[in-house]
């Protein structure tokens, strides 16, 4: 240890000698950078830069200082014909089996939302349905198939959605081929961001979201930091930490609801629009704010 406890006389000396630099943005890590004159292995002197961020050492491996991050074993993908697995750490709110993880939104009713051949999906006048655990800040993978057989147009075609919090709504529909207002198409932030681009695959076939979300938070009753997205659709980028400027209710043909406090958690919530949209693979981590 007294190598160590030398070297760090000698940063203090430097650092008082040389002047502590920073370069920080305003909400960012405390960033120190100095220098120190070191003898290398040749014995010949050199000057040697050392830089913290809020207060670790760059390449520090003291665990006690810089712990290394826990192991997670990766899902896997899926296929047309086979749904992926959740990764080991994510709370699995759908393996293909069975529904317990859910409940309807309507208080004290049984949930009329079935399971068939793996894959979860509303029935005739079913209304919505919830997870029964509620989140904040998380990843979200989903997946889902849009009816093969294609009825209607518009927001009539394979209209379903993924509301975070049990208010938030990244929308899902049928977009192949399918135009509408494009604040309403899939992976579009319900009335407030258009996806990037439309990576939709076929009427029919499976498709993933993958959903990075951070809350919005609330103080004295108002907004003090907008949610925000970023979303993936079958793998590519359509959300790009879109900040959610509101709420994504209906309020009429041209208007959507504003934000209104709320808890810390809520439920992740599937749409019943009428259009027997199917899901699949549904598993969340949660992430700090
Ligand atoms: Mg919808």
């Amino acid at each position: 240890m007294k190598p160590i406890s030398m070297l760090s006389i000698a940063c203090v000396v430097a650092a008082l000698a040389a002047g502590l630099c920073s370069a920080a943005q305003s909400d960012g890590p405390e960033i120190k950078v100095w220098t120190q004159m070191e003898k290398n292995d040749k014995g010949e002197e050199k000057e040697v830069v050392y830089m913290t961020i809020d207060g670790v050492m760059v390449h520090e491996t003291d665990p006690a200082k810089q712990p290394q991050p826990a192991v997670v074993t990766p899902g896997t993908e899926s296929t047309q014909d086979k749904a992926g697995q959740a990764p080991s750490d994510a709370v699995v709110l759908f393996d293909g089996t069975n529904l317990d993880n859910w409940t309807s939104t309507k208080p004290e009713e049984a949930t009329k939302w079935r399971v068939e051949n793996g894959a979860m999906m509303p029935t005739k006048g079913s209304g919505m349905i919830q997870s029964k655990q509620e989140f904040g800040s998380c990843q979200l993978h989903l997946e889902f198939a849009t009816p093969k057989q294609v009825e209607g147009e518009g927001q009539g075609r394979g209209n379903s959605g993924v509301f975070l919090m049990g208010k938030y709504e990244v929308q899902i529909l049928d977009s192949y081929g399918n135009t509408t207002y494009p604040d309403g198409q899939v992976a579009a932030l319900y009335g407030r961001s258009i996806p990037l681009v439309n990576s939709s695959r076929k009427p029919g076939e499976w498709q993933s979201f993958d959903i990075i979300f951070h809350r919005p938070l609330f103080e004295d009753g108002k907004v003090v930091k907008w949610a925000t997205f970023t979303v993936l659709h079958n793998g590519v980028v359509v959300q790009d930490h879109a900040a959610l400027s509101g709420g994504t209710g209906w309020r009429g043909p041209h208007a959507v609801t504003d934000y209104a406090p709320h808890g810390d958690k809520g439920p992740i919530q599937l749409q019943d629009h009428g259009n027997p949209v199917l899901f699949r693979n549904i598993w969340v981590r949660e992430l700090e704010d």
